[in-house]
């Protein structure tokens, strides 16, 4: 039977959400790892990109780990956070947050939105604060700055250590600082879809030394300094391998030629999505600089169709999108545990339940751009 031949419609068939950008430097440092067969967490690439990343970030010391999640529990681990300890954590924000606190056996304490960017409240902190409390752990939505100062202010005032959740915020800016040197802590993502990737990955951040020390200790089994296979806490395996860090070390190259190609396709987003009545574009609040991660938009009322309506006309005009995350006090399985029993988060409900991201790979292109608002557009006539 013949199949009748679709036409072409070129090569904006489908626009992935988020594609990763791997070239022929990724390739060459992973073959160099299969040829020296240098594969497990021991090698060049894992010392060369630990050091080069803390330098990235102005941090002095690094420590990597399989991923943001692992990056997380081990950070709360380091610092000795528990049970029957609490951690304020935004409501608004990617599961990971939530559960590396759960993982310790402490308490997540949440805190609503600011509805000019999604990050956490920094007016509705001091409130959530107890005896119990032992940090916060702000996130960098969508690659824009939380407002740090007001946050390493309430941290000292009641002695509570701050861990930067940076998994999205690779290179973004506060006040001129780099996001993840705020933090006594902070963590960072590589997964495909972050600003720089190597499949699955992660790392800490610490100026302090003696808290590298433990981080250092804890991802790696904790054998005793003195005695490898004698050990001296309960330690984990979180550790990178040589292979993730070779893709890692040739992204980390080109990240800021990727954080400036997602801050010009925003720019261009936001120019030609302006004028349509019923969208909220993504921010960047004076003094800082939003890597965009994510082009995340809030679709309002007067649009004229839902966000779920939205994404998918979207998805069969090939445009990929996502909706934004959940609500922690929303998630099933939080609620099945009884956690944030009538606890409600207004800003963060709106923002869960309007938001989506648009295309925002590095390596989406000013044609492809063209072509979504385009599409956006009729959309919004046609309603
Ligand atoms: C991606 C992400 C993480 C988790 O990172 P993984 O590497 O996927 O485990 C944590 N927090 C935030 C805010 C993230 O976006």
């Amino acid at each position: 039977m013949e199949q009748k031949k679709k036409k072409p419609i070129s090569k904006l068939n489908f626009i992935p959400v988020c594609e990763p950008v791997i070239g022929e430097k990724e390739k060459k440092y992973v073959l160099d790892c299969l040829e020296s067969n240098w594969i497990s967490s021991q090698g060049k690439y894992v010392d060369e990109f630990a050091k080069k990343f803390a330098q990235f970030c102005e941090v002095k010391y690094s420590v990597l780990t399989t991923s943001g999640t692992t990056a997380l529990h081990l950070a709360l681990m380091a610092l000795g956070i528990g049970q029957g300890e609490e951690v304020i954590i935004p409501a608004f924000t990617m599961i990971a947050t939530a559960f590396a606190v759960v993982y310790t056996g402490a308490k997540p304490v949440l805190v609503d939105s600011e509805s000019e960017t999604g990050n956490i409240d920094v007016n509705k902190i001091e409130e959530k604060i107890t005896p119990k409390t032992k940090a916060i752990i702000p996130v960098h939505i969508y690659g824009h700055p939380c407002d740090m100062e007001p946050i390493m202010k309430l941290a000292k005032k009641y002695h509570l250590w701050v861990i930067e959740d940076a998994a999205e915020a690779h290179g973004a800016r506060y006040k001129g600082q780099l996001c993840g040197s705020f933090g006594h802590i902070s963590c960072f993502s590589f997964y495909a879809n972050k600003i720089i990737t190597m499949g699955e990955g992660g790392a800490v951040l610490t100026n302090d030394e003696e808290i590298f020390k433990k981080l250092d200790l804890l991802h790696d089994l904790a054998h005793s300094p003195e005695k490898r296979f004698s050990h001296i806490e309960i330690g984990y395996n979180y550790r990178l391998t040589n292979l993730q860090a070779a893709i890692g070390l040739a992204q980390l190259e080109k990240a800021e030629k990727f954080i400036e190609a997602r801050r010009k396709n925003a720019f261009y987003y936001n120019k030609c999505l302006k004028d349509i009545k019923g969208l909220r574009l993504p921010r960047e609040k004076e003094d800082v600089k939003n890597i965009y991660w994510m082009y995340g938009i809030l679709v309002e009322k007067d649009f004229g169709m839902t966000r779920d309506k939205l994404m998918k006309t979207l998805t069969e005009k090939g445009i990929g999108s996502r909706a934004f995350f959940t609500p922690m006090h929303q998630q099933p399985i939080f609620q099945k545990m009884g956690f944030f029993k009538e606890e409600t988060y207004p800003i963060a409900e709106e923002w869960s339940k309007k938001g989506l991201y648009l295309p925002s790979g590095s390596g989406l292109n000013k044609k492809q751009i063209t072509y979504i608002c385009k599409k956006i557009k009729e959309i919004a006539k046609n309603e």
